[in-house]
């Protein structure tokens, strides 16, 4: 298994990392197969959305915001319940197929690290799978 570490500046933001995992399996000479990318924290994670207009990780971020505010009646007392329910909602893990060592995303696609409790140094764990 491989890692890396990224550093997340705000409480919440969404940390494009495609490029992380290209270099890396440029670097491996992984060739066919897919690749299991996993978040290893309880209040980050993973997703793939639009990599084109950085208009739409601010509309999602914002939207998450509203959508589990900070400030509620929840009882956990380290106070980031909602970063836990924002993780879980997107998920900790993105797979994606490797062609020839291309990530094989859509036109518009990338994969991006969610902070939902940041700013912290957050671990992407990846593993690849091959196969042809
Ligand atoms: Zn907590």
């Amino acid at each position: 298994m491989e890692r890396f570490s990224v550093a997340t500046r705000y409480r919440e933001e969404m940390i494009n990392i495609t490029r992380n995992l290209e270099e890396l399996v440029i670097a491996r000479g992984w060739r066919d197969g897919a690749l299991l990318v996993f978040c290893p924290h309880t209040t980050a994670g993973l997703t793939i959305n639009e990599a084109a207009d950085p208009d739409v990780q601010t509309d999602m971020t914002l939207f998450m915001k509203k959508l589990v505010p900070k400030a509620s009646t929840f009882r956990h007392t380290e106070g980031n319940s909602d970063a836990h329910i924002k993780s879980s909602l997107l998920g900790p893990h993105c797979l994606v197929i490797v062609e020839e060592s291309r990530l094989c995303l859509g036109t518009w696609q990338g994969l991006y690290l969610c902070e939902w409790d940041g700013p912290r140094t957050r671990q992407v764990w990846v593993k690849f799978l091959p196969g042809s």
